[in-house]
């Protein structure tokens, strides 16, 4: 590290759990986060102003108005503009260190098993059933953490799948593909606006987490949020043994 650098991450270094040593596994990293919405948001400033060296940003819509009551990495001139291009410029603002690599595709099985394989990290910032089954399955294929975060109206969850832990469910043991819930996008329902801030911003800590292996990670626990009492719970996930996914075949 430089000297800018050590005076940039100085309150991580400060921190007895990172040090020297664990800045520089957040600046050797890459993480994957898939959607630039509102969990996406807060979830790649804190990555991008944490250090993390490589960050690769998923995402095929563009900015509208209807977004920035929530998703705090665009601005209003960023309307039009492709999310994930938005949230490379956000980032480069902070941090200039930090590599984006943008994708600005609709994230399906095949562009998900190539840039899984390469993540050390990946957090699900997406808004679609369907999408979280793809990350999940690739997540399990190449055996990489998954940070998975939801919100909608006042109710948040956050999580993290980790198939290199044998205790560990995967996303398909606890919400099974054949179960599928009636579809509920942000396009039609209503979201407070902090509640993805708070959800996304656990994401991001969890991440961090893995990435220096400290402290103890959301492996196992589904933590709920009710934003109405700003109560939150705690929900213990086995794995299951006869899932599709990551069952033993
Ligand atoms: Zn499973």
């Amino acid at each position: 590290m430089n000297d800018s650098q050590l005076l940039r991450y100085s309150r991580h270094i400060l921190l007895d759990e990172l040090g020297i040593e664990g800045q520089q596994q957040l600046l050797a990293s890459h993480a994957l986060i898939v959607g630039a919405g509102g969990l996406g948001s807060p979830v790649a400033l804190y990555l991008g102003s944490a250090g993390v060296g490589h960050i690769t940003v998923v995402d095929h819509d563009t900015v509208d108005a209807t977004n920035l009551q929530r998703q705090i990495a665009h601005t209003l001139a960023d309307v039009g503009r492709p999310k994930s291009r938005s949230v490379q410029q956000s980032i480069a603002a902070i941090n200039p260190d930090v590599q984006v690599t943008v994708i600005s595709q609709r994230a399906d099985a095949a562009l998900l098993n190539d840039l899984v394989k390469n993540a050390d990290v990946v957090l699900d910032c997406t808004d679609n059933f369907t999408t979280r089954h793809a990350i999940n399955r690739a997540c399990v294929q190449h055996r990489k953490p998954l940070v998975s975060g939801a919100a909608i109206r006042f109710d948040g969850q956050v999580t993290v799948y980790d198939p290199r832990d044998e205790a560990s469910p995967c996303y398909a043991c606890v919400f099974p593909e054949s179960s599928a819930p009636v579809e509920e996008q942000c396009a039609t329902m209503g979201v407070f606006a902090p509640l993805v801030g708070i959800i996304g911003s656990v994401q991001a800590a969890e991440a961090l987490k893995v990435l220096v292996n400290v402290g103890k990670p959301l492996t196992g626990r589904l933590l709920m949020l009710d934003g109405r009492s700003m109560g939150f719970t705690e929900l213990r996930m086995p794995r299951n043994i006869k899932c599709p996914v990551c069952g033993h075949h």
